[in-house]
């Protein structure tokens, strides 16, 4: 057997500036890549061309590189590359197991909020949100002039592949775990939009894949969403990578950093004197 070498990722969106959780998961990322001999890549994944910018963007890169990161030139875009996802989107559609839907946030929240009125609770998803109803009805011709989604029917795909939805977590330092999922609790999560072409489900299954990353470290925020993502690999018969979910940098509230909040923004904290050691330090390495 080929043994081929370890890749890693760190996958920031520039939708803001990049705070010391992101420090975190991206020197983390380096240093794990580094002990294994393997590559690092830095991926942007700018699918939402509304929110992410080419400034953030640099700026971005600037504090990774700032950070003393080294990473594989050029970086993937994800927004130069809507058509593989599309191609992909395609896949599951031929396979019958998307629909699409016009229901809006607003259409959703009243129809929850109707249901829940009646004192029943509406299910919800890992992140709280609730679950998308479901198919209402079928879009005609005159329908795909508007916004939609296209939707996973996420019941039927799991039905059509077959469990388990399992993946192997690292445990530095201990013993890994198998950990079984249930792509279920996400309901029928959108694939693209009329707008955006695909969706983060979608484009970072794609992508891990095309990259050949076989690591993945990111923030257990993102834990229960690799229910979802082993679901999609399993359908569109992509490999399973490694994972590896680390605790969240939390701030003096213990609270989630957030990227819009400000106080804890890499270049702030350059700007107000420290240096990247004192970053690493601040975020435990
Ligand atoms: N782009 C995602 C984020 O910024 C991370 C994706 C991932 O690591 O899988 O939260």
């Amino acid at each position: 057997m080929i043994n081929l070498p370890s890749v890693f990722r760190f996958a920031p969106s520039p939708n803001g500036q990049l705070h010391l959780g992101h420090a975190y998961s991206a020197l983390l990322n380096y240093q794990l890549a580094m002990e294994a001999g393997g590559r690092f890549l830095v991926r942007v994944e700018d699918i939402d061309q509304t929110r992410c910018t080419p400034e953030l963007e640099r700026a971005m890169l600037r504090d990774l590189a700032w950070l003393g990161l080294k990473w594989e030139e050029p970086v993937r875009r994800q927004s130069m590359h809507f058509g593989e996802f599309a191609k992909a989107l395609q896949s599951l559609e031929a396979l019958g197991l998307t629909y699409r839907s016009q229901l809006s946030r607003g259409d959703v929240r009243r129809i929850v909020e109707a249901h829940e009125k009646t004192g029943k609770a509406w299910p919800r998803d890992p992140d709280g949100a609730p679950l998308f109803p479901g198919q209402t009805h079928e879009l005609d011709a005159a329908d795909a002039d508007n916004n939609f989604a296209i939707r996973l029917k996420t019941q039927a795909a799991i039905e059509h592949i077959g469990g388990p939805f399992e993946w192997q977590e690292l445990v530095f330092g201990g013993t890994d775990k198998m950990i079984e999922s249930d792509p279920k609790k996400w309901g029928d999560v959108v694939l693209a939009r009329r707008d955006t072409p695909t969706s983060y489900h979608l484009s970072v299954v794609v992508d891990d894949a095309i990259q050949g990353v076989s690591h993945i470290v990111r923030g257990s925020d993102l834990y229960e969403a690799t229910g979802m993502h082993i679901l999609l690999q399993k359908l569109l018969g992509l490999p399973k990578p490694l994972y590896h979910h680390h605790a969240l940098i939390l701030g003096e509230n213990g609270q989630k950093l957030s990227k819009s909040k400000n106080g804890t923004s890499i270049a702030q904290l350059r700007q107000a004197g420290a240096t990247p050691n004192e970053i690493r330090q601040m975020v435990g390495l």
